[in-house]
């Protein structure tokens, strides 16, 4: 099946070949040049591993063997068979896509990853390794180590911010065990390991290296569309899990609140209608970085802005790289794309034309909620629904509700939950009391005692786990630590 650029019709490859090359060489995203066909009905009633090996395999076919992969990636990771349940709430259905390895939704995408990967290697005869480099504020470099860990012919290395991560997350990370693996600390910001990562890919270091040691470099981000493809199930899931229920009959419309920063997660969920899932709105949460809300509304892209650290960081992002794949699939033009991106390098912003802004907008809407309504909203949450959501997910919420609303529509509505609570115990656990606990462990068990929700074992144990990974460098050093490993 063929790919090509966002930006240009002429850049093409299958989708094994896109997989391998995450990015299209003039810097656009791979895009199916027509959407496969997938059997909904059938779809909706198999296991969940079955759903992924159907829609996976149709937007990627070209990866032989895919429930082969499927059942490799995520067979005794997750804690149910389902791999991403659904909670009624009695209000909203919460959609649960952090029981994965690290309790993050990012394990969905980045258990499968490393199969297909190696896969397509192999299908397109790639001898040499492939090295992973990863820049990560918290949750992708966790989900991207447990996802690679010992996998043959690829090799991960992660760079986080010094001091820039929590406790949990950096204790997720430096325990990490496997042969493939590196982790270190680079004094700086999250944007000093992110830039000192895009400057490795600049030197060439695959040139450079002795033979016998050459190697490919590649990203474990979400503009992989091999990232992509495996988020599309879990609308599926959702659905299926409506019918069973008795809650909807077949065909009929649901709406999903997402909470949203590089766009990845909702653009799957774009892509499950389009191959015939019967999905109404797609809700798109931010937080106070707020650019996509604006975007939507208004038809202007304006990142010229301050980026705001806020309880939800995987949501503090100005720049979301997938809405680059929505204004192709919903404009059909890659010229009028690869303008607009221009514009957004040169000038900071974009406005689209009037008709592709009123296109959206039948399909979005957006809304955004800042820390103080998360946390409002998980306490509510809580004593209404008995129920207990992180911060992303709490903003998921609070902007489905902005939408119901305003809009009255009474179609079911799933919100997709991002992240374990444990995860952001300090901004959850202060939402429901006054505290003045700062140890994120001690903060994990008082959560625990206070509502009963267990601690997911992987998060449990992690203070006693032996650290592996203690290194710290400066920014200027990263390349040589590449070169080393
Ligand atoms: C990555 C992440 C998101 C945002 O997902 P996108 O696909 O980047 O929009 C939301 N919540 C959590 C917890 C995340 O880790």
């Amino acid at each position: 099946m063929l790919y090509h650029s966002t930006r240009n019709k002429n850049h093409i490859a299958d989708s094994a070949q896109a997989v391998l090359n995450g990015l299209a060489p003039d810097g656009g995203l791979y895009v199916p040049a027509v959407l496969p066909e997938v059997d909904v009905a059938a779809c909706l009633q198999e296991s969940t591993m079955d759903m992924a090996a159907r829609i996976i395999g149709a937007m990627l076919p070209d990866v032989p063997d895919m429930p082969e992969l499927v059942r490799r990636a995520y067979t005794g990771k997750f804690q149910t068979q389902e791999l991403t349940p659904t909670v009624d709430t009695g209000k909203f259905t919460v959609l649960e896509l952090f029981r994965g390895p690290t309790s993050a939704f990012k394990d969905v995408a980045l258990c499968m990853l490393p199969q297909l990967l190696t896969r397509a290697k192999t299908v397109k005869g790639m001898q040499e390794d492939i090295l992973i480099l990863t820049a990560t504020s918290g949750d992708t470099g966790k989900a991207a180590l447990a996802g690679f860990q010992d996998v043959d012919g690829v090799k991960i290395c992660v760079f986080y911010p010094d001091g820039g991560v929590s406790k949990v997350q950096r204790a997720q990370m430096v325990t990490q065990e496997g042969s493939n693996v590196a982790v270190c600390a680079v004094t700086g910001n999250f944007d000093d390991a992110q830039t000192g990562v895009k400057n490795i890919f600049a030197a060439g270091v695959e040139g450079r290296l002795p033979d016998g040691n050459r190697c490919r470099l590649s990203t474990a981000n979400s503009i992989n569309i091999g990232r992509l493809a495996p988020q599309i199930t879990y609308y599926f899931k959702a659905y299926a899990d409506l019918l069973k229920r008795g809650q909807i009959a077949m065909g009929d419309e649901v709406n999903f609140s997402v909470p949203t920063g590089n766009f990845g997660d909702i653009l799957a969920g774009y892509l499950a209608k389009k191959l015939g899932l019967p999905v109404g709105r797609l809700i798109c949460a931010s937080n106070a970085n707020n650019v996509l809300t604006d975007f939507i509304r208004t038809g202007t892209y304006d990142r010229r802005r301050p980026l705001h650290k806020t309880i939800s960081p995987s949501m503090d992002i100005l720049v979301s790289s997938n809405l680059e794949r929505l204004l192709y699939l919903m404009s059909g033009d890659t010229e009028l794309v690869a303008e607009l991106m221009g514009k957004l390098n040169t000038q900071g912003s974009y406005t689209v034309p009037e008709e592709l802004k009123n296109a959206i907008g039948e399909e979005f809407w957006a809304g955004c909620c800042d820390d103080a309504g998360a946390g409002e909203t998980i306490r509510k949450v809580w004593q209404e629904q008995n129920y207990l959501c992180d911060t992303h997910t709490a903003t998921g919420w609070a902007v489905a509700e902005q939408y119901v609303a305003e809009s009255g529509d009474t179609r079911p509505m799933v919100v997709l939950s991002t992240a374990s609570p444990y995860k952001f115990p300090a901004a959850v656990l202060s939402a429901l009391e006054e505290t003045t606990q700062t140890d994120e462990f001690r903060q994990m068990e008082r959560l625990e005692q206070l509502t009963g929700v267990p601690i997911p074992e992987n998060l449990r144990g992690l203070e006693q786990k032996k650290e592996r990974h203690t290194g710290v460098i400066e920014k200027d050093e990263m390349l040589r630590y590449v070169m080393e490993i």
